[in-house]
């Protein structure tokens, strides 16, 4: 329907014929002289149309069009230096594709803030607003950029099912939903599948995987249905060998956004880091515990520990950073325990205070898994499928999950509702 977008059209065009389709930004109708802003993906055109220059049906149709409505216009290109993008265009002719009601739910040009409640509400029409369509775009860049790095690196894509029996990592709360005239669950993570791919050999896959979490958070970086990079990983030495994947993925994605238009848009600036540190777990605790917060040895650093922890790593200028060798007794039961048994090899990628993955090497031998599973009061026989994939030949192996909203909200440093475009969280399941 159309010949250009709106950001195709220069002043270089100028006298060219084009044809141009979109939403009605803003209107300025001084009876002779009328603006009309439109809008599509790209950006914004002026249409200027003129009595006694523009036709008088294309005035009519502009006359009175209320804000959001769609309209298909074909006009020629004049050089306009106060317009957007230094051009207009005269219409010839204008098809009213779609009228929009008005008063609209939401104001689109920026004019005026609405809370995120009425933003997520009318969500169709928060992401008319270039801003908020930004982050989306941005978002598509990172996980296209993300993909690259992971088939450069010689990983293949796999899809694991999402409806699954129970028994999965434990951990985290499930969803259940009802499976013909059986009870099934929404997948936490595709761990236990993933993993099971080690066993058929694959040596590297990847999902850009769907969790459901069914915990009733209430916090900024918490949502109950989020996607990550997941990925597992045969014939590794350690747990270091993954950490250099992750780094490489981060620092890919992290790379990908800092060059983007749509930073450049938003007026952000990021700076990509050479390389991210690897703190100890026990360095960690004493680096908090001389900012007075102290965590016992072998419990979880809280949220509180991560801030302390975020705002120690700023002062060096560092955002991103990896904490490793935690106490093996709050990783999951498939965790592999380090040389000192004390210990995991285990680690987490932190961003300004916030975990944003998780990941380590894994028990590859049958006997010491089905130990580790009695240890933490799971039963066997409730991973038939996964355990059978231990007996028959499975390499050393490991992985992690890196949140998609983690990372693109760290990088946007905003809040996790802002970077998904329908959130699922404990009160929101509409739109
Ligand atoms: P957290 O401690 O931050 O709640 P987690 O340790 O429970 O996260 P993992 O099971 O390690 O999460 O999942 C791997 C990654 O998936 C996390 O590092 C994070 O990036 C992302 N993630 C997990 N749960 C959520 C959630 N509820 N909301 C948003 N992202 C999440
Ligand atoms: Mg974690």
């Amino acid at each position: 329907m159309r010949t250009h977008y709106t950001n195709q059209i220069t002043p270089a065009d100028a006298g060219k014929d084009v044809v141009v389709c979109g939403w009605v930004h803003e209107v300025r109708d001084m009876g002779k002289l009328m603006f009309v802003l439109l809008r599509d993906r790209s950006g914004i055109i002026q249409i200027t149309a003129k009595s006694g220059v523009t036709a008088e049906p294309v005035m009519a149709a502009l006359h009175g069009i209320p804000k959001e409505s769609v309209l298909r216009v074909s006009g020629s290109v004049l050089a306009c230096k106060p317009a957007p993008g230094g051009v207009e265009v005269s219409p010839k002719s204008v098809e009213v594709l779609s009228v929009s009601k008005s008063p609209l739910p939401m104001d689109v040009t920026g004019k005026v803030k609405a809370e995120i409640d009425t933003r997520l509400d009318n969500r169709f029409m928060d992401l008319r607003k270039p801003e908020v369509a930004a982050i989306f775009k941005l978002r598509s860049r990172i996980v296209s950029a993300g993909i690259k790095y992971l088939e450069n690196s010689g990983f293949i894509e796999v899809h694991t099912p999402k409806i699954i029996a129970s028994a999965s990592e434990g951990g985290t709360e499930l969803f259940p939903i009802a499976y013909f005239d059986k009870e099934a669950f929404l997948a936490q993570s595709p761990q236990l599948y993933k993993q099971t791919m080690m066993s058929a050999g694959f040596d590297r896959v990847y999902e850009i995987a769907r969790y459901f979490r069914a915990e009733e958070h209430d916090t900024v970086r918490h949502l109950n249905e989020i996607m990550a990079f997941d990925i597992e990983m045969s014939f590794i030495k350690d747990e270091a060998d993954i950490m250099d994947v992750l780094e490489g993925l981060s620092l890919a994605v992290i790379k990908s956004a800092a060059e983007s238009e749509e930073i450049k848009f938003l007026k952000k600036e990021i700076e990509v880091p050479k390389k991210v540190d690897r703190l100890r777990y026990d360095d960690v605790l004493d680096m908090i515990a001389g900012q007075g917060k102290k965590i016992e040895w072998g419990h979880d650093i809280d949220t509180e520990g991560e801030k302390v922890l975020g705002r120690i790593m700023a002062k060096e200028g560092k955002d991103i950073y990896f904490i490793t060798k935690y106490p093996l007794n709050i990783k999951p039961f498939y965790t592999m325990p380090d040389t000192n048994k004390k210990y995991a090899r285990a680690f987490d990628l932190e961003h300004t205070g916030d975990e944003i993955s998780s990941g380590g090497q894994r028990i590859h031998d049958h006997a010491f898994l089905v130990k580790r599973l009695k240890h933490w009061n799971l039963k066997p026989e409730n991973f038939e499928f996964y355990l059978k994939a231990f007996e028959y030949g499975m390499p050393p192996h490991g992985g992690f999950g890196l949140g998609i909203e983690r990372i693109l909200m760290k990088i946007l440093n905003t809040q996790i509702r802002e970077v998904v475009l329908f959130p699922r969280d404990r009160y929101r399941l509409t739109p």
